[in-house]
């Protein structure tokens, strides 16, 4: 069944049952909205839904092919279906969020390497056409003899695309709680009360854990064992008249993309810990990068920086599945979580219609 692509929600098939979802990022957000387009009673609880670690912070590439620039890519069989799902998702917003399907360009250290990435990548990747390198960078200089091309990624607004997902979904009747969730605790039939650190408490018939690097926590309590790391990743605007560049380009130096206002948003990886100038010299570096394979007149300034920590499910991509001895728990983490959020929202869709044909 799936329901976003389906204009006539809610689905009267699935018996109506409330969920909270813990966590208001981009997981949380798209796990509100499917539910509530399914119907379902849903309560969003997050202590910092204005500003979420990770999802506002990121950089808004949907990427199911990856970047030559960053080694083979892992193969995780929900990226097949990544660019689909959220251009159905997209499609059910009002307002849109600011979104572009205009590819992705990237190289590794090596045209040697670039094709062999191309070559091990199964997910739309290949050698850009010359033309389509005039259009898409046509400052490029010539050091980039092979450029890996993926036409039909998108780049958006990440934090437009999530709080469109909440407003939608509380205008089907979600309802969304500030607050820090402290403990969640079975209840006879396979219900759950979930504690605020303001002392509220909520019943639900289902939970949804999409709280990140505080899923563990809760997790645990319920008797499960779940390993979310964490690593800092850096998000930054520039201003560049001279730079002509109308997609994504990742390469080992520096990640770009294009904004839609005139501007440019840069990403770079932090080492955790590390102190703010030294993040501030790598986005220095890196626009420096950008001047020399453009030939800028001059090396951008990066403005706006921001921090933001990733949770990343150890040892795997992504975590949609119930806790072992909780069937009504389910925990949702991701890596790429932009990318695979309209995804999983589907997923977590099907396991609520599930869960309210048997309970
Ligand atoms: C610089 C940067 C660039 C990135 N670029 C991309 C990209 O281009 N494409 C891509 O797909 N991904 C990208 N990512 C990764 C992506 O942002 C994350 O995978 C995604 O945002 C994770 O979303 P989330 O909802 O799981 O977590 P979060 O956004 O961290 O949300 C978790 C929420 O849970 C809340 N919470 C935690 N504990 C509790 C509690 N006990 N009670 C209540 N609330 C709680 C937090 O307040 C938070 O709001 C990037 C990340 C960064 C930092």
């Amino acid at each position: 069944m799936d329901l976003l692509r389906d204009p006539a929600a809610p689905n009267h098939h699935d018996r109506v049952h409330s969920v909270v979802v813990v966590g208001a990022g981009i997981l949380g957000a798209a796990a509100a909205f499917a539910l509530a387009a399914r119907g379902h009673r849903v309560t969003v609880i997050d202590e910092q839904a204005e500003t979420p670690s990770a999802s506002d912070a990121a950089f808004g590439w949907v990427t199911r092919a990856g970047s030559a620039a960053a080694g083979p890519a892992r193969s995780i069989p929900e990226l097949e279906r990544v660019l689909a799902d959220t251009r159905a998702l997209l499609g059910r917003l009002d307002p849109t969020p600011w979104v572009s399907w205009s590819g992705a360009a990237s190289w590794a250290e090596t045209a040697q390497e670039t094709r062999a990435r191309i070559a091990q990548s199964r997910s739309g990747m290949q050698l850009m056409p010359s033309g389509v390198r005039s259009l898409t960078l046509p400052g490029l200089r010539g050091h980039a003899s092979a450029i890996a091309w993926a036409a039909d990624e998108a780049i958006l607004d990440a934090a437009q695309y999530r709080s469109a997902m909440l407003d939608q979904a509380v205008a089907l009747g979600a309802t969304l709680r500030p607050g820090r969730v402290l403990h969640v605790t079975p209840l006879p039939l396979n219900s759950y009360r979930v504690l605020e650190e303001s002392g509220a408490a909520v019943e639900c018939d289902s939970l949804v854990l999409a709280c990140g690097v505080g899923i563990p926590k809760l997790a645990a309590q319920l008797g499960g064992s779940v390993a979310i790391d964490s690593s800092p990743a850096a998000r930054f605007t520039f201003t560049a008249p001279d730079l002509e560049v109308t997609a994504v380009v990742s390469t080992p130096q520096f990640e770009i993309r294009p904004d839609g206002t005139g501007r440019f948003v840069a990403a770079e990886d932090v080492v955790a810990g590390e102190p703010e100038e030294t993040t501030v010299m790598r986005a220095r570096a890196s626009l420096s990068a950008v001047r020399k394979a453009f030939g800028l007149a001059a090396t951008p300034e990066p403005e706006a920086l921001t921090i933001g920590w990733r949770p990343i499910p150890a040892g795997r991509a992504l975590v949609c599945e119930a806790l072992p001895d909780h069937p009504g728990a389910l925990v949702l983490a991701a890596h790429p979580g932009i990318t695979l959020a309209a995804t999983l929202a589907l997923r977590v869709a099907d396991w609520a219609a599930d869960r309210a044909h048997v309970s």
